[in-house]
């Protein structure tokens, strides 16, 4: 099973540029070509460069420009949602077994000896 993203629209790779430009952490990099990213994905997403660019940085302030913007958030709502939210009911499956009443037979040794 593999999740499907839908491709980015170019119109907002602009956005994430000035994203990426924002979150960057050194000015020259040979790696990205002071860029601040890489290229883009098989989904026109952006890939930050992460020698240079806070890449959780990148990925909070993209988070935050797709929940404020409608067209996005139609897209990548489901990706983005707050996912945060922690599981912490842990539901045991195997439950019941709490019986103790098994008395167990022992059947004493009797000894017979018949000797006569
Ligand atoms: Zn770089």
């Amino acid at each position: 099973m593999s999740e499907k993203i839908p491709r980015l629209p170019d119109e907002h790779l602009g956005r994430a540029r000035e994203i990426v430009a924002e979150k960057r952490t050194k000015q020259k990099c040979k790696v990205c070509y002071d860029r601040g990213y890489i290229g883009t994905n098989q989904d026109n997403m952006l890939v930050p460069c992460s020698k240079c660019v806070d890449v959780e940085g990148v990925m909070e302030g993209w988070r935050a420009y797709v929940a404020e913007t409608p067209a996005l958030k139609e897209l990548y709502g489901d990706y983005f949602e707050d996912e945060e939210e922690e599981e912490g009911t842990d539901e045991g499956e195997d439950k019941g077994e709490g019986e103790g009443e098994g008395e167990s037979e022992d059947e004493g040794e009797s000894e017979k000896s018949d000797k006569g």
